[in-house]
């Protein structure tokens, strides 16, 4: 179990099985921890999920969303700016990056992988180090598929910013450890703090591994179940919420650990996306 991660709890597809998540929470804004500017829209973090009732009917299977409209994303201004203490929240051209964080998960992300994979797109792949240790095959297939690997600290740690030097470059280099174990040749030049919580001394421990901190600028907030729910209303509120916000030079932050809704709106959001952009892994 994921001790220090275990935050919010979720009905399985049959609504009956507890399954214990933990909290992503990626999409935490900063500026609770260091005074940065959240991103829009964003709200206080989730709160737990209460236990589903023995007698909580199943919910249907959600459906893939047909994305219409008249929307030209194109051409909404570019995205620009960076994020808290100097991070990174554009790709810095009129590309796209999709990011998947918390994995990788055993079910999910190999499912998310084929996707990818059937439309030609490499994205880039924030991982957390035990998970990482746990699956190191995933980790081998996420770098032999081209995408970006990315450092999401050993255990999900929300406070890593607030620790000292000496526990922060533990942290950091242990799941490159992991993650080098697994795929020798993979270059980790990405961090990603738990939460969005960067803190200065975070941002500049990483960059002197060789790591950028890396933010995102529209956040699908798909862990926030307490607000969308689970199945087809989070699947159409992680579409809805792609379609209207994505520009040129978009970080979108989504996840791959244990999340079939962000899996779901993917199957179409991968291939609308690519009607209008260029979808890139974060470049090494
Ligand atoms: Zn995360």
């Amino acid at each position: 179990m994921l001790r220090s991660r275990l935050c919010s709890a979720a009905i399985s597809a049959a609504g009956v099985a507890l399954v214990v998540l933990f909290m992503s929470a990626c999409s935490v804004p900063a500026a609770r921890s260091g005074g940065a500017t959240p991103p829009p829209g964003a709200t206080a973090a989730p709160s737990k999920q209460p236990k589903p009732s023995p007698s909580a009917k199943p919910k249907p299977t959600p459906t893939v969303p047909k994305l219409t409209g008249s929307v030209v994303p194109v051409n909404l201004p570019p995205q620009a700016g960076i994020g808290p203490f100097g991070s990174i929240k554009s790709t810095g051209s009129a590309s796209i990056a999709l990011t998947f964080d918390d994995g990788p998960d055993p079910v999910y992300t190999p499912k998310m992988l084929d996707l990818l994979k059937k439309h030609g797109v490499r994205a880039t792949f924030c991982v957390v180090g035990t998970q990482a240790a746990r699956y190191p095959a995933l980790v081998k297939r996420i770098v032999a598929d081209g995408h970006t690997i990315c450092n999401h600290t050993w255990q999900h740690r929300m406070d890593l910013g607030k620790q000292s030097k000496e526990v922060i470059l533990t942290d950091l280099r242990d799941t490159n450890k992991a993650i080098l174990k697994a795929a020798p040749r993979a270059k980790i030049k990405y961090f990603r703090a738990p939460g969005g919580y960067f803190s200065p001394q975070l941002v500049q421990l990483a960059a002197a591994l060789g790591m950028k901190s890396v933010y995102w600028s529209l956040d699908t907030r798909d862990w926030e179940f307490a607000k969308y729910d689970h199945g087809q209303p989070m699947v159409d509120h992680i579409v809805e919420t792609v379609r209207s916000g994505a520009r040129r030079g978009s970080i979108i932050l989504a996840h791959d650990f244990h999340k079939p809704d962000t899996l779901m709106a993917f199957t179409a959001l991968v291939p609308w996306l690519k009607k209008y952009f260029k979808l890139i892994p974060m470049p090494t």
